[in-house]
């Protein structure tokens, strides 16, 4: 039974890092006029009303995108993002935020395709309206691991696949490995991003430790910590595994992620990481 929802958590520090990832990893993939084929395995609802109750019981959002909505000193792929947010919100005020499937679909293109697997009823109902009038969208009530790997290779050759659990599941870090290494047998040359929470640093090491050995190239670690460990009572930084990453992801991110971390960090307490890793 699953009992996560992301609109308690919407707009929070990593939803910020995991957009900036995705927003930049996006804008580099349409700058070819070849289309891309977007898989989210792991939608949500689409968009959040932070105004709602749910939002304003956790407040996640304020030590979130609204320690950064109104800045005027961005990095460009911060700044990039910022302005998809204020899209999304069409007022000066920050009411709403957007899901990963709604800044991907405002970037990709006519000729680009879309597909969304959400398992949660009250969050696919939602991101099914929201898409109904765009033909690129296609959403699924699906376990996005299991349905991804019957989408590729994509047609297009070219794809982005965001992986973004909820870690709810015993095994789930194991389940998630398991379906990249599946996915990666089949589609080598495509873009993979996994997004992790860092909860304990031992589980972190380990994921690493393990998609290092999935034997597969070119992988490049993000992360970012806003607090020390005990500092906070749950997630205490996140971090976004990315397998063939653009080349000038690395520079941007080593740009943008600092300024992430002084940004959304409480008490000056943020430390991050950009780095290459397992490539020989
Ligand atoms: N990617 C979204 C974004 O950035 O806006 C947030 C996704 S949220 C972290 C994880 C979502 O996955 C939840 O809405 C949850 O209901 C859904 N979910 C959990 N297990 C799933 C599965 N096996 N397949 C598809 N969706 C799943």
């Amino acid at each position: 039974m699953l009992s996560y929802r992301h609109a308690f958590h919407a707009g929070n520090f990593a939803d910020v890092m995991k957009h900036v990832v995705v927003t930049t990893l996006l804008r580099y993939m349409t700058q070819k006029d070849a289309p891309v084929c977007y898989i989210d395995t792991h939608a949500g609802a689409g968009g959040y009303d932070l105004q709602a109750d749910h939002a304003r019981k956790t407040s996640e959002s304020d030590t979130g995108i609204g320690r950064i909505w109104d800045a005027s000193d961005a990095p460009e792929v911060v700044a990039a993002y910022l302005d998809l947010v204020r899209r999304f919100n069409a007022t000066d005020t920050l009411a709403k935020y957007p899901g990963s499937p709604w800044f991907a679909a405002e970037l990709l293109r006519q000729q680009d395709r879309l597909v969304l697997c959400e398992l949660h009823g009250s969050d696919f109902v939602p991101l099914q309206k929201l898409f109904k009038k765009d033909r690129r969208v296609h959403c699924y009530p699906d376990n996005g691991y299991q349905f991804s790997i019957g989408l590729v290779p994509p047609i297009e050759r070219r794809g982005l696949i965001l992986i973004d659990p909820s870690y709810e599941l015993r095994n789930e870090y194991g389940t998630a490995l398991a379906t990249i290494k599946n996915l990666h047998r089949r589609f080598a040359t495509g873009t993979y991003a996994l997004w992790y929470p860092i909860l304990d640093e031992r589980r972190t090491a380990t994921l690493k430790r393990e998609v290092g050995q999935l034997g597969i190239r070119n992988v490049m670690n993000i992360d970012l910590t806003v607090a020390d460990r005990h500092a906070l009572p749950g997630m205490y930084g996140c971090g976004m595994l990315i397998i063939n990453p653009p080349w000038t992801l690395h520079t941007d991110m080593e740009v943008a992620i600092p300024y992430l971390a002084a940004k959304l960090s409480h008490n000056g307490k943020g430390a991050f990481h950009v780095e290459r890793w397992a490539e020989e």
